[in-house]
């Protein structure tokens, strides 16, 4: 017999979780059906993992500095083995934790990989469930090159896994996760090689955030090798990979190579054809402002949709499908206009609203920007320098502040406020007239020149 619900998600990671939650909330039956770990890529192998071992990179970073301040510290050793033991525990309490909430919510949790047989009835191990709502939100999975030996490297995932150090590493990518791992096996000790097809990371961000961070990553010791792209993979008897690059050039002797080249959603095996639920030709799910699939009664949200896959966007999308349509809230939305986003390299990246490129094309001269660049005084003080740079891009005669960047200590914690500020129309004048905060690196934002 199918058990019919007002609501089904498939996948109990950030969106899913949030969609049968929000449902709950407003007294309807739900269910979330989930073939691996609750929690998803955030909670298991992707924000909250990474941020252990940026935790741990930073205090690499702060014991480094800490003869400075006068601390006699001798650091004699670095468990990795310890660390990832600790971390997967702290992880595993909180998949436990969900599970008590989703009982307590009452939501069943269905467990095993569901696959569309109608607009209305998904399949999960043989059994049918059938739903009014069924929200997608099976995020996604990290890519490998189809080059001979990719298969001797790893992915975020992998990543994850290691139970040892790897001690010479190349990270292959240029986008949010390669940057961060690259930057945090540095800080960690590793030997890291960064390897970028073009000539530069992060493409989409300001540039004074790409290049403040290349010029802090090369002096703290990674070692960055534009225009590179690699064509196989050997790997040689005592195990050391060795990597054949376009124009003859060879690059040996890596224990750890790691792919952080993109994601792709996994659409592919969802049957979405039983449903007529049109795909991309990428294999995301296309939805309106609302979250509609082209199927009415079936929704997508997070990754799945291919619009800023972040964790906090996964869940503001679920929660407002919800209130739209089960708390009486016909027009709730989510807005995707000034995501914050926050990239924990080292040092963090906080960014939200508009480039200063992308400002141009769209404003042209309209556009001014305020900029500067200092070495905080934490840093001052102690040897090991490193700079912070901030960016207010303003439009318009009111210089309505359109966007906002930050590279430095604290860029990550800093950010929060000023979105707030930017997402209700704040202009310079606003940042202006609010008083500093002394002695910190934010109160550069609003006292510019
Ligand atoms: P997911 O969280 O991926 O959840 C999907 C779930 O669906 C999975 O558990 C999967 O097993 C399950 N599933 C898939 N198919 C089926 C099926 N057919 N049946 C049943 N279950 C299924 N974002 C941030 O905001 N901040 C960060 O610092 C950050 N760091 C990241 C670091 C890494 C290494 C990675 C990879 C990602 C990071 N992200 C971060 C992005 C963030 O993890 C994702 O945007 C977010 O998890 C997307 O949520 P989702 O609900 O769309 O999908
Ligand atoms: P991204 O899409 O951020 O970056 C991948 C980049 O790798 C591309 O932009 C491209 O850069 C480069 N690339 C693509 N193919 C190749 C190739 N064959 N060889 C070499 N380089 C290649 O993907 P990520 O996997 O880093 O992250 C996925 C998403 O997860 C992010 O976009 C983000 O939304 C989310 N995330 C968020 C985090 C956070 O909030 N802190 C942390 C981690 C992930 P180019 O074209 O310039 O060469």
């Amino acid at each position: 017999m199918t058990k019919h619900y007002d609501l089904i998600a498939i996948g109990a990671g950030s969106g899913g979780l949030s969609a049968a939650e929000r449902a709950a909330m407003h007294g309807k039956t739900a269910a979330v059906i989930e073939v691996g770990r609750i929690g998803g890529t955030c909670v298991n192998i992707g924000c909250v993992p990474k941020k252990v071992m940026w935790n741990a990179a930073s205090i690499a970073a702060a014991l480094r500095d800490a003869a400075d301040y006068g601390f006699d510290v001798m650091l004699n050793d670095f468990d990795w083995t310890q660390l990832v033991g600790a971390r997967e525990g702290y992880i595993r309490n909180i998949n436990d934790w969900y599970r008590t909430y989703l009982k307590d919510s009452n939501i069943d949790l269905i467990e095993g990989y569901a696959r569309f047989v109608d607009q209305r009835t998904v399949e999960v191990n043989g059994r049918r469930y059938s739903a009014d709502h069924i929200v997608i939100a099976p995020g996604g999975k990290p890519l490998v090159p189809a080059i001979p030996g990719a298969e001797y490297g790893i992915t975020s995932d992998g990543f994850f896994a290691l139970q040892a150090q790897p001690r010479r590493v190349a990270v292959v990518g240029a986008g949010y996760i390669a940057v961060e791992l690259a930057g945090l096996l540095n800080s960690l000790g590793s030997e890291v090689d960064l390897l970028l097809r073009r000539q530069h990371f992060l493409d989409s961000f300001d540039a004074v955030l790409r290049e403040t961070l290349m010029e802090e990553m090369v002096n703290h010791g990674v070692n960055i090798l534009p225009n590179i792209n690699v064509e196989r993979v050997e790997k040689g008897d005592g195990g050391q990979l060795k990597l054949h690059c376009g124009g003859g050039h060879e690059l040996d002797g890596f224990d750890t190579v790691i792919w952080a080249i993109g994601r792709a959603p996994n659409s592919a095996d969802l049957n979405l054809a039983a449903a007529g639920i049109a795909v991309d030709d990428n294999g995301y799910i296309p939805t309106d402002a609302y979250q509609n699939t082209s199927v009415a009664g079936i929704y997508a949200v997070g990754d799945v949709t291919g619009r800023a896959q972040l964790t906090p966007v996964a869940i503001a999308a679920a929660r407002r499908l919800g209130d739209r349509l089960f708390g009486g809230q016909g027009e709730r939305k989510l807005d995707y206009d000034n995501i914050p986003t926050v990239v924990f390299s080292h040092p963090p990246i906080g960014t939200v609203g508009l480039s200063e490129g992308e400002a141009r094309r769209l404003h042209g001269d309209a556009v001014k920007v305020y900029q500067t660049r200092f070495t905080p005084m934490y840093h001052a003080f102690a040897r090991h320098g490193s700079k912070t740079a901030m960016k207010l891009v303003c439009v318009g005669a009111q210089e309505q502040v359109v966007g906002c960047h930050i590279i430095g200590q604290g860029a990550d914690e800093m950010l929060q406020g000023f979105a707030v500020a930017i997402k209700m129309g704040a202009t310079k004048r606003d940042f202006d007239n609010t008083v500093a905060i002394h002695p910190t690196s934010s109160e550069e934002l609003v006292t510019m020149r």
